[in-house]
């Protein structure tokens, strides 16, 4: 009789899961259920382009059925609420399902560090409609901004000086000028705060590409707050640990993620929140229970300081899971989970961008590492043959 398959998340992690275990098993073997909150797989990595304006929605929106209707998996758009792992079950806001054997790639969550005020006057960019949120909230700004001249509507505070950040403040950077043009606004009247409570931002690149990022974007509009953390957030002020505020009616904060509560609190293996897995990428407590992305926490073999929650870690992550899958149901040897890293690439805007890539870190920048970026999309697009279901 066929297994009964469950994959909790539609990301990077349980989509190349899916598409990796239907290789290995035909419909007769496993039947494949997978379970996301949204219809879409959507591509994170590109968030930051849509909140700027600079791309539309069914570029980082694309419809789970178009990419995995074809392949026998049974997708369902709901939302999970509870793992069972003793009871082999999975609760959600409309049913409840059994498993053979479970996948869990939740992802994570935003982390506010306890800083009051910061979840309920701040915008996230964890999702194609947060995107679309902070994009139509800005502008709402501009807006009011023309009609009343109140600086805190001309003002955007993101918090945090990660990737996510500065991606984020780099689209502001190169689409606000004509979105102030078109409105009638001079967008010298705009100002864009990236605000980062280490010493510098972007501490994964080496110094120079700091520098770089740094000052590209600071040429372009973007004043950069760094070795200050925001300490409190109302609906118009930032408050700065160095006695400051900043008057904003626009904050959106990128200052970290953690564990999905979910995962995290269902009873199985876990370490700070996320699940604590085998070299295989099961549950170090339960081996019908598979793991993928950032919801787990994966050490380097001998390494005490865990892989980074990326996009690229996930997508591999769910190709071991796939495979190991068809393993536990048919037989055979599981394949321990051995990440390769192609580098780690960051925009600075449309045209410019920053990156470090390949074995030996070689470095980028300007146009080049921008195209590099475009190309790992497109890359990952084709891998999951998404690039036809953009084009509807
Ligand atoms: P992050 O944890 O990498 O960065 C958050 C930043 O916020 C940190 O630099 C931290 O010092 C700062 N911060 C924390 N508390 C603060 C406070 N109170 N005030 C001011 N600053 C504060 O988070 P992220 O940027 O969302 O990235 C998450 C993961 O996703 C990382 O592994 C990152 O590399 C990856 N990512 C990759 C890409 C890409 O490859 N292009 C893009 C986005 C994210």
């Amino acid at each position: 009789m066929a297994k009964q398959i469950l994959i909790l998340g539609g990301g990077y992690g349980g989509l190349l899961t899916a598409l990796t275990a239907r290789k290995h098993l035909s419909a007769a073997e496993a039947h494949i259920t997978i379970i996301n909150r949204f219809s879409t797989h959507q591509i994170i990595t590109e968030l930051h382009r849509l909140a700027g304006g600079t791309i539309k929605e069914q570029a980082v929106a694309l419809p789970l059925q178009k990419l995995l209707g074809d392949k026998d998996v049974n997708i369902v758009v709901d939302t999970i609420t509870e793992i069972k792992p003793n009871d082999k079950q999975v609760i959600t806001s409309n049913g409840a399902y059994t498993y053979d054997a479970l996948v869990i790639a939740m992802g994570s969550e935003t982390n506010y560090f306890g800083i009051p005020g910061l979840e309920e006057n701040s915008f996230v960019l964890k999702s194609a409609s947060d995107a679309n949120r902070i994009r139509e909230h800005v502008e709402g700004r501009l807006d009011a901004y023309k009609a009343s001249g109140n600086k805190a509507d001309a003002t955007i505070v993101v918090g945090g000086g990660g990737l996510t950040g500065v991606e984020l403040v780099g689209e502001f950077a190169d689409k606000l000028p004509e979105v102030c043009r078109s409105k009638g606004i001079d967008f010298n009247d705009i100002s864009i705060y990236c605000v980062e409570a280490g010493p510098a931002i972007l501490p994964v690149f080496p110094k120079v590409l700091i520098e770089r990022a740094v000052s590209s974007l600071e040429k372009r509009g973007v004043t950069f707050l760094t070795g200050v953390a925001i300490t409190e957030a109302t609906k118009n002020t930032v408050s700065l640990k160095n006695g400051q505020t900043i008057e904003s009616n626009t904050i959106i904060w990128t200052g970290g993620v953690k564990g999905n509560p979910v995962v995290g609190s269902c009873g199985i293996a876990e370490d700070r929140g996320r699940a604590t897995v085998t070299s295989t990428l099961q549950s170090t407590s339960h081996a019908d229970v598979f793991l993928a992305g950032d919801c787990a926490v994966v050490f380097p073999e001998g390494g005490e300081r865990p892989y980074p929650p990326t996009a690229q870690l996930a997508w591999q992550m769910g190709e071991t899971v796939g495979h190991n899958l068809a393993v536990q149901i048919k037989g055979g040897a599981m394949e321990k989970f051995t990440p390769v890293f192609s580098g780690t690439l960051g925009s600075l805007g449309r045209k410019d961008g920053i990156g470090t890539i390949g074995g030996n870190n070689t470095q980028l920048k300007g146009l080049p590492a921008s195209l590099m970026k475009e190309a790992s999309n497109i890359r990952y697009l084709s891998h999951i043959h998404g690039l036809f279901a953009l084009a509807y």
